[in-house]
């Protein structure tokens, strides 16, 4: 039977293959593991296994989970509801999915001042997604100065969730979104790629990839609200 540990070594390989591929340095490509679902032993198992940033879609299953791992950093990657913030808030590092003002203003109002500035990545659609969630290409810029001006947020760069089978051109144009932002602001993490599609991300420039069933295997059938 495969262990966490086997499966973190078998993720950490397809990262080495993929970044050896496009010619980029393994080491600029940080693997969060997606615990949702899963109960703490797996994740104090990944920790065990050194994995250190972890990311969850709900903020009440996450806190419990942190609570028991609080050496961890704990990345929100679902859809944040307005009433939700302040614990996002209070108890994350990083909040992935900031797709409107008044998420980001709500966010660095509430996030406590002996605590660093929170990290924030913009959720970005990329022509043709589905999913209603994230700013379209052209809104990003306004979105992120709004992000550089407020206080207690620190905006690292950009979030997208290519539909699985989306076309390499759709992570391209994430990129291109991500280069453009990067030449006005200082930004450094492009988080795209999960299980299924790590690779063609990592060809694409992504420095942070999201993998859940890889790590942890198959989920039950998942809730479908935050
Ligand atoms: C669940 C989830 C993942 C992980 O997906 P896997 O296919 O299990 O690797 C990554 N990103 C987001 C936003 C998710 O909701």
């Amino acid at each position: 039977m495969t262990t966490i540990a086997d499966n973190l070594q078998a993720v950490k390989a397809r990262i080495g293959r993929a970044a050896q591929a496009a010619r980029r340095d393994a080491r600029a490509v940080t693997l969060l593991a997606v615990s949702k679902t899963h109960p703490q032993s797996r994740i104090a198992e990944a920790r065990a296994a050194g994995q250190h940033a972890f990311g969850e879609n709900y903020v009440q299953e996450a806190l419990e989970k942190m609570s028991a791992l609080p050496e961890s950093e704990w990345h929100l990657i679902g859809p944040l509801q307005s009433n939700k913030t302040r614990l996002a808030a209070e108890r994350f590092q990083w909040v992935q999915t900031v797709d409107r003002e008044k998420i980001a203003k709500r966010l660095s109002e509430q996030r406590p001042a002996e605590l660093p500035a929170l990290n924030v990545l913009i959720q970005v659609n990329a022509s043709g997604e589905k999913t209603k969630s994230g700013v379209q290409p052209s809104e990003v810029l306004d979105l992120a100065r709004i992000i550089a001006s407020l206080p207690r947020l620190r905006l690292r760069g950009l979030m997208a969730i290519p539909e699985p089978g989306a076309p390499r051109e759709r992570y391209a144009e994430v990129r291109q979104v991500f280069d453009e932002l990067k030449k006005r602001m200082e930004v450094d993490t492009l988080s795209m790629g999960m299980s299924d599609d790590l690779e063609i991300a990592i060809a694409e420039g992504a420095t942070m990839v999201r993998v859940g069933t890889a790590i942890f295997g198959a989920r039950r059938k998942e809730k479908s609200a935050a």
